[in-house]
């Protein structure tokens, strides 16, 4: 029948434009594989030693009241959109990764998501508070990247977002803690902010203004 032809001929356009979607789609991806240092993969069930450290991370924002940021991130692991980059550059613990439009990643460095190794080996601070700093560390990074995510191209304001975080999250977790708990908490959240103020220095040059002298 007559009307068969032009049928044949819709489905062999959308097979056309679908592999023509597809090769694309694997360009995009392995342009954004490339970009985090490759050999990325996702993070998933299948590899334990990552999932169980972004547990660990999930769990410590809800000890932090921090649902809301934990909420965010599950979301985005579950849709497959966070992945691990074990060869990430440029000394980034998370970089956030549009490919063509197509393939939007965090992808976050392997090492410092287990966290192998302390973050300051040879200063005599207890490890449990180099940990608490790594962690937060990650935790205010991840709000970058989100930013990111979410649409924010400019860093300026992606650091305004990183930053106000910390501020916020000695708010909420001041009158939670006390003694020694609270001084390594603070130490570390202390640390973790100067380390993205000094991250954000780099990153953005801030227009000063000329100086007489
Ligand atoms: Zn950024």
């Amino acid at each position: 029948m007559s009307f068969l032809r032009p049928l044949l001929t819709l489905a062999a356009a959308v097979a056309i434009l679908a592999s023509t979607y597809f090769a694309i789609l694997e360009i995009a991806e392995s342009k954004a594989d490339g970009l985090a240092g490759g050999e990325t993969f996702v993070l998933d069930s299948r590899h334990g030693a990552e999932s169980a450290a972004f547990s660990g991370l999930l769990a410590r924002l809800g000890e932090w009241d921090e649902e809301g940021l934990a909420a965010s991130l599950v979301s985005l692991r579950d849709a497959g959109h966070i992945h691990v980059a074990p060869r990430l550059g440029g000394g980034r613990s998370a970089v956030y990764v549009n490919a063509l439009g197509l393939v939007s990643r965090i992808y976050l460095r392997g090492d410092n998501l287990v966290l192998r190794g302390l973050p300051f080996p040879d200063l005599d601070i207890p490890e449990r508070a180099q940990r608490t700093f790594a962690m937060i560390r990650l935790a205010g990074t991840l709000v970058h990247e989100l930013a990111h995510y979410g649409g924010i191209e400019d860093e300026d304001a992606a650091y305004d977002r990183e930053i106000e975080w910390y501020r916020q999250l000695g708010e909420r977790n001041a009158d939670r803690l006390a003694g020694d708990e609270r001084r390594l908490f603070d130490w570390a959240l202390a640390s973790a902010l100067a380390s993205a103020e000094a991250a954000r220095e780099k990153a953005v040059p801030t227009p000063r203004p000329a100086q007489g002298r």
